[in-house]
Parts: structure tokens; C-alpha cells; sequence
């Protein structure tokens, strides 16, 4: 079987409906700022080098951003139609093997967006924010004897097995986050 020209393909792709396809899965109910979620959002341009690739600006925050801003799309060195071909060949249960023979790419690559394509065009799991009480775990405080000398002479060095849940306890401390500042 003869395999498909990829420029061929890759052209038949067209850019504009390739980038209007992740707006329509990133936005289903219209576009919205991946900063700080507000929906009062204007068009700001489109980006110089790709025409289809809409830019926005937050009219809430004042932050920028581009329809592929924040999603596993951004920052790869593949073109957007390879993506959506690699998601139409996944679609078609087609093996990394041979979604990378189809594309012309190393297996290695292909795995590594059918990685990310499967969690999610955007990345679902947002950074952690550290809020109010934090409580560190599997961390020991070993150093001197936190203001109980007396405790600690009583209990000894061979405590140590049986004194982990108050080390753990004392492991815990307030922590207030610094104001967001991403
Ligand atoms: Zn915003």
C-alpha cells in the first residue's frame, strides 16, 4: 500500500477550520480568558505568522492570549494540522506505530502527543494554589528539639520509630500563599 504524501495531506488540511476545530473544543460556550476565566474577551489580531490562530485580549485582566495559549498545542514545533491528523488517526484506534509511519514522525514524538491529546486538549489539572492551613506530610523535623528539650531527652534516639506521628504532627505549619501573582 502506498503511503500518502504528507504534504499532500497536511494541505489538505485547512488551517483556518484546523484552528476554528480547537476553538470549538477548547470553547464550546464562546471564548474566555485562560487567566482568569471571564468571558469579556475582544479579539486583539491575529498572530503574524500563522493568520488563523485568533489572538484575544482580556478586557477583565488585561492579559493576552491566543487560541492555542495554555494547551497542549502551544509551543511545539508540529504544525496544528499534524495534531489534528494525529487526533483523526487516534480516532481511528491506529497504533503510535503506525500514526507515526502515516506522519513521518519517530515513534517517541507520536507518543508523546497521543500522551497529552488524551489528556485533554488543555490541561485540565490547574496549578496548585496554596491556601490557608497547609500540611506537608512524609516531612521529618529533626533538627534541635522544637522549644521541648525535656520531651526529647525522655523519649531518646531509639523512640525513633514510635515518635514519627509527632514528628509528623510538628512537621505541619501555617503557611499563608503569597498573593497570586501567575
Ligand atoms: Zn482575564
Amino acid at each position: 500500500m502506498a503511503v500518502p504524501d504528507l504534504d499532500n495531506l497536511l494541505a489538505l488540511l485547512d488551517d483556518a477550520k484546523c484552528f476554528a476545530l480547537v476553538r470549538q473544543h477548547r470553547w464550546p460556550d464562546g471564548v474566555r480568558c485562560p487567566a482568569c476565566a471571564s468571558s469579556t474577551v475582544i479579539r486583539d489580531g491575529c498572530d503574524e505568522t500563522q493568520r488563523s490562530r485568533q489572538r484575544y485580549r482580556c478586557k477583565a485582566c488585561s492579559g493576552r492570549f491566543d487560541d492555542l495559549t495554555g494547551t497542549v498545542l502551544a509551543g511545539h514545533h508540529q504544525p496544528l494540522q499534524v495534531w489534528v491528523l494525529c487526533l483523526y488517526f487516534m480516532g481511528l484506534n491506529l497504533s503510535n506505530r503506525q500514526i507515526a509511519a502515516e506522519l513521518g514522525l519517530n515513534a517517541a514524538d507520536v507518543q508523546a502527543m497521543t500522551e497529552q491529546l488524551r489528556g485533554g486538549l488543555v490541561a485540565r489539572t490547574p496549578e496548585v494554589t496554596l491556601a490557608g492551613e497547609v500540611e506537608i506530610d512524609e516531612v521529618y523535623v529533626v533538627a534541635g528539639h522544637k522549644g521541648q528539650p525535656a520531651a526529647v531527652a525522655k523519649k531518646g534516639g531509639s523512640a525513633a520509630a514510635a515518635g514519627w506521628r509527632e514528628r509528623r504532627a510538628a512537621a505541619r505549619w501555617k503557611r499563608i500563599s503569597p498573593p497570586s501573582s501567575a
